[in-house]
């Protein structure tokens, strides 16, 4: 069942990537395991995929190590709010952080990589909505935060972002697309299950789905 939702997203994306005269393999599609079982992630693995995203530094450590000491070519992203006391955590088992948003977590980040030896990509997220209750940077203090990242040693990759939960993406989407283009970043990782398509229409180098490929989510 993950492996047919895994062939459908994927092949969503390529239609999509063609229709906008991309390239399908320009486009990154991480698998979102949050709240799902590690059987479920070991399914998706199976099926041939091998990047996957967590939004929470503790669950991805109960369930990651051990998929990732069987499958070394497994790349794993945070995409949840990070807090300075899990930096540890998160610099020694993510491969990707997507969620760098404030010049603390730049420090937090910086000292702990020289510390281990160990280099995350980063990705700056950008609360594109101005949402008080919503993690990211604010779009205005984007270029600063790119250029504190680069007075301790950091180096952006790219930018992510998640639009307000009733917008239209589109503006969000373009908005991200801009940021980065401004500040010479490759990677835009924006688009989720309800509107990957449309993310990688407006530029999407990595699209983050899950409802899409493991099915609801259950909070309990
Ligand atoms: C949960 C989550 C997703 C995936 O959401 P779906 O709607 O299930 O595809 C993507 N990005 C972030 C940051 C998330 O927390």
């Amino acid at each position: 069942m993950i492996g047919q939702a895994l062939a459908t997203v994927k092949a969503r994306i390529a239609d999509a990537a063609r229709a906008a005269g991309r390239d399908p393999d320009s486009v990154t599609l991480v698998a979102v395991s949050k709240t799902h079982p590690a059987e479920a992630v070991a399914e998706a693995i199976r099926a041939g995929q091998r990047v996957f995203g967590e939004n929470r530094v503790q669950e991805a450590k109960a369930k990651f190590p051990e998929l990732k000491e069987a499958h070394p070519d497994l790349e794993l992203h945070l995409i949840g709010p990070l807090q300075t006391n899990k930096v540890r955590d998160a610099v020694a088992l993510f491969d990707v952080i997507e969620s760098l948003d404030r010049p603390k977590l730049v420090r937090a980040l910086a000292d702990e990589m020289v510390r281990v030896g160990r280099r995350p990509r980063l990705l700056i997220q950008v609360n594109t909505g101005r949402e008080a209750q919503k993690a990211g940077a604010d779009p205005d203090h984007v270029d600063g935060l790119i250029q504190v990242c680069r007075q301790y040693g950091l180096t952006i990759a790219g930018l992510m972002c998640i639009p307000p939960a009733e917008a239209d993406p589109s503006p969000h989407f373009r908005m991200l697309a801009e940021l980065a283009a401004r500040n010479g970043l490759a990677v835009l990782s924006m688009g989720m299950s309800g509107d990957y398509p449309v993310a990688v229409q407006a530029g999407a180098t990595h699209v983050r789905v899950g409802s899409a490929i493991f099915g609801a989510r259950d909070y309990g």
